[in-house]
């Protein structure tokens, strides 16, 4: 274990970032996979910068070259052209603008109206029109989000903008936040991240997650080139470190709890830990199996529940596990455990939450409101904690 330490606060932060460098970059998706997920070493080494485990690494992303190249193609401009970005002192060449400091992806609806006051007649002003009836909400969601910037300048061609008008429609680009992988107490100048590389399809182009591909794509292995700051996070471990805890990390929601494992082996906490981890197949999607392996015959991980989604005919997830050991988590719960979910929001830590109340219900004898009360006083308690994206 590491020793150093970092006692002076740091100069950067999210406004100053430090340009640190990736010193590793690593597949943890096996063949076969239809995900990719990695595991990056981010140094910080020489920044001054110092973190707690369950906080987040702020990266802020560079967009792909090709991409910001199509559009300077699509307005014949050179990239040279001179904008001024709000609160900027001075003005930028626009390909740099683009590049760095602005978001090319999908756009508000506020920017299509802009853009169709200045589209002559087509089929294509007609389809967004009828979009912005108060009706097709939810219609005009996946249109936005089906598209970015480009698609509108190959959409609607006669439209040719002012490089400082273009800029004045589009929001800022903005650094993306993952949460650590590693603790401080076994790396104290680097930190580890999981990342979903996210690349998909629509109206038949390629598309792209602009930090996730930036990461892996576009940055060299020790490259100083990646703005980073520390988002400090209200999600971490008790102070006691005799309390046990209920981790429920599915995905990249692992991150966080990895740290925590890593921290509390360092500390030698007492307290028993139980990982829930799930993900689509136990032979491609099982990240970081040989540690957790190691940490279950140890002993350190005292109870592992697995859920691999996809590798029977009905999808099993961590929920379905959680209400399995109902009567055992209820009794980690009862003697006071903490409770901790990282993960997908729109749909997971629903679900989990969902489970939760049902396990009061079943185990502990509530009704559904002393089940709602016990919940909401845990959170009150910071007895259960939840990182979701
Ligand atoms: P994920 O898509 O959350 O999937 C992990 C596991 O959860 C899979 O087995 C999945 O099963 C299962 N699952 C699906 N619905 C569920 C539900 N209602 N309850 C419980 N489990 C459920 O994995 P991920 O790789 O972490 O991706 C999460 C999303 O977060 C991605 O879209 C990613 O782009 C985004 N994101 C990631 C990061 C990061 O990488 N650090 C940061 C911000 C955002 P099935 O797929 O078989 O249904």
């Amino acid at each position: 274990m590491a020793t150093e330490t970092q006692a002076s606060p740091s100069q950067y932060d999210k406004d100053n970032p430090f340009p640190a460098t990736i010193s590793e970059n690593k597949l943890l998706s096996g063949e076969g996979s239809k995900k990719e997920t990695r595991h990056f070493v981010v140094e910080l080494g020489g920044s001054g910068l110092s973190y707690a485990c369950g906080d987040s690494l702020g990266i802020y992303p560079t967009n792909n070259p090709e991409q910001v190249q199509e559009l300077l193609n699509s307005q014949d401009w050179t990239g040279g052209e001179s904008v001024q970005l709000p609160k900027d002192d001075s003005p930028i060449p626009i390909k740099i603008a683009l590049m760095s400091r602005l978001a090319i992806g999908d756009q508000s609806k506020k920017f299509l109206q802009s853009l169709l006051e200045r589209a002559a007649d087509s089929p294509a002003k007609s389809e967004a029109e009828a979009l912005l009836a108060p009706e097709k909400r939810e219609e005009l969601k996946s249109y936005l989000e089906e598209r970015h910037l480009i698609d509108y300048m190959l959409a609607f061609p006669d439209v040719r903008w002012e490089p400082q008008e273009l800029i004045g429609e589009l929001k800022r680009l903005t650094p993306r936040l993952y949460s650590i992988a590693s603790s401080p107490t076994r790396h104290p100048v680097c930190t580890h991240l999981t990342v979903a590389i996210v690349r998909y399809e629509t109206l038949g182009r390629q598309r792209e997650g602009v930090c996730t591909t930036f990461m892996t794509d576009r940055v060299g292995i020790g490259q100083p080139c990646v703005p980073v700051f520390i988002a400090s996070s209200h999600f971490g471990l008790p102070e006691d470190g005799a309390t046990e805890v209920i981790m429920v990390g599915p995905g990249t929601g692992i991150a966080p709890f990895r740290a925590f494992l890593q921290e509390r082996e360092d500390k030698k906490c007492s307290g028993r830990n139980w990982l829930f981890f799930g993900d689509q197949h136990q032979k491609t999607d099982y990240l970081y199996r040989e540690e957790f392996e190691a940490w279950q015959q140890s002993g350190h991980i005292a109870n592992l529940s697995l859920a691999f989604s996809r590798d029977q005919a009905e999808k099993i997830y961590v929920q379905h596990r959680m209400l399995e050991k109902g009567k055992e988590l209820w009794e980690w719960m009862d003697g006071g455990a903490h409770f901790y979910v990282c993960g997908d929001a729109k749909r997971m830590a629903a679900d989990v939450d969902d489970a939760l109340h049902q396990i009061a219900r079943e185990h502990g004898g509530m009704d559904e409101e002393a089940a709602k009360s016990w919940v909401k006083q845990l959170r009150r308690d910071k007895r259960y904690q939840r990182d979701v994206y």
